[in-house]
Parts: structure tokens; sequence; C-alpha cells
């Protein structure tokens, strides 16, 4: 089959699209879309410094290779990467080694911050300690924790992430069927954020997962491809198979997903006010409660072995 738009021969059909594409013609939509979303969800006419949360997995290589390739011609845009080190043995080390190479490639500072020496806790330790855990659920909350501490400290003005469609779709899905609106007004982008925490930035969120790896491949970013050993256990693995099927059966099905929550943004940020923050009384990182997340659960932990 040729390209829809050349007479190359297609490397990929866009189901939800209808179009047949080349690499060429690929390459040049995906960097469109990521073009367009950097101008919607950055000011770049003000100065600002681009943290992204690399962890060497796909997405986030991808979204630090465009973030590079777009912007860092601009002399106002600043770019730096943050590992967040969960203490995985037999997944994390390749993927902080694959950060660190993408990084000294594209000639970009890299910084990395590991649980245990933010909160005295690997997550293999975590798992050993609560065996019944779904990990995810302490991972999430550490990995915000200490990108957004680090970010903080560099003076990021913004964390970067590489969420795509996917994962968006899967969050929206997610909180509507656990009716949380409260934490379906927290997904990011930010356009608000409360004092000391750093707003999300997503470039890929109108890119699938599938063709972020495509784009990998052809524009030959390099990643780690490794399957986090915990993530069977995830919830979200069962809203993962919903939407797949879902998609398969009414492609473009992601789109109206978050075209959905797009449309319901403006009554979430009415509905629900940037909350106050203070001091966490463990650590001192901000919180609506006493005390942080991260630290209720190294409480908890800690309570486990003693
Ligand atoms: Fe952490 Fe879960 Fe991701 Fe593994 S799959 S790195 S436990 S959030």
């Amino acid at each position: 089959m040729n390209c829809s738009k050349c007479s190359k021969p297609a490397v990929t059909l866009i189901r939800y699209s209808g179009q047949h594409l080349c690499a060429g013609h690929f390459l040049d939509f995906t960097e469109k879309r990521v073009r367009r979303e950097l101008r919607r969800q950055l000011d770049l006419d003000k100065r600002i410094t681009v943290a992204v949360g690399l962890s060497g997995g796909k997405d986030s290589s991808v979204t630090t290779y465009l973030l590079s390739s777009i912007l860092r011609k601009r002399p106002t845009v600043e770019i730096m990467a943050i590992t967040a080190d969960e203490g995985i043995a037999n997944y994390r080390p390749g993927g902080v080694e694959a950060s660190r190479e993408l990084c000294r490639s594209l000639d970009i500072p890299h910084h990395v911050v590991s649980y245990k020496e933010e909160l005295g806790w690997t997550m293999d330790r975590v798992v050993e300690t609560d065996p019944k855990t779904i990990p995810c659920s302490y991972c999430g909350v550490f990995r915000r924790y200490v990108l957004n501490k680090k970010a903080r400290e560099l003076k990021a003005d913004y964390v970067a992430t590489g969420l795509n469609l996917d994962d968006t779709a899967q969050s929206v899905l997610m909180n509507v069927a656990r009716g949380d609106m409260e934490r379906m007004a927290r997904l990011g982008p930010h356009d608000r954020v409360q004092e000391d925490m750093i707003p999300r930035l997503q470039p890929l969120r109108l890119v699938p997962e599938k063709e972020s790896y495509l784009y990998a491949m052809l524009r030959g970013v390099q990643f780690h491809d490794a399957t986090c050993p915990y993530s069977e256990r995830a919830v979200r693995g069962v809203f993962r198979d919903v939407l797949s099927r879902l998609e398969s059966e009414i492609p473009g099905t992601r789109h109206s997903i978050l075209s959905s929550f797009d449309q319901m943004r403006p009554w979430l940020d009415r509905q629900f006010s940037v909350s106050k923050v203070r001091k966490c009384r463990t650590c001192g990182e901000p919180t609506i409660n006493v005390e942080c997340k991260a630290c209720e659960l190294v409480d908890k932990l800690e309570a486990m072995v003693t």
C-alpha cells in the first residue's frame, strides 16, 4: 500500500483517520501534533526551564528527543532531564543507563534522584515488606514526590512527562469508573497548580502508544525496552485492555475520551478550586494535609517492620 500523501510505500495505517503514511509523512504527522501541543501548553515567549521526567522507556525518551529537537533552538528555553530511580533490580539500572546515554547524545543535563536516598525505601523493599500491595500505588506517589522536589531544586518551571494518548484516556476512564472527579480535575497538563508544585506538560498527549514506538524506531531514538516486574499487578492493566478493545472496534475512541475530558475541563476547574497547601510536618514538602502522602506511606512501611 502506498502513502496517502505521496507515492512512497506506507509504513503504517492510521486507523482513526484512515490514512496510510510513509516514514517521512508519519514523522511529520507526529512532530506537527507535538509542536501544536507545546504551543497550546506553553507560553513560548517567556524564559522557561523544562525538566523531562525521563525513565529511559520509549515514551519519555521520545518526549526528550522531541523537546530537544523542537525547543532547544529557542534561546529562551532550557531543557534538562530527571530520572527517578525506584530501586527495582534487573529493571531500573537499564533505564538509568539508557537515559544517561540519550541525554549525553542530545547534550542535555541529566539528574538521577533515587527513592532510597529521598525516602529511605527502594520499591523492591516496599514489595517485600507489603507483599499484598499494588506496588504502583506506592511508586506513583513516590515518583511524584521525588520529581517535584528535584525539579523545584533545579528551578524548573515545568516537568514534562511521557504520558501518551493511551495513558491519558486510561486515566480519564479510571477516574470516571471510580467516580473521582476531584482526581480527574488534577490530571495534566496543568495551567494552574498549588504553590511549590511544578506544573506538568504532556507533549505526547495526542500521540497513541504504538505511534510513539514507531516514531522511536524510525528516528532511531534509543530506549530501554523492558517491562517493570510489578506492572502486572497494576489496576490500570484492566483499563488498558478495555480501551484497546474499544479502540480496535471503534477507531478514534481514545481521541473522543480525551476530547470529552477537555470539554469537561472548565467545569472541573470551577468545581474544584486549587486547594491551599502547607508544609508537611515531616519533610516540609507541599501538602494539603498535615503530612504528605509520601511520608504517610513511609510511616506505614516503617510500622510494618517494627
Ligand atoms: Fe513503579 Fe508501577 Fe511503574 Fe513499576 S509499573 S515503575 S511499580 S509505577
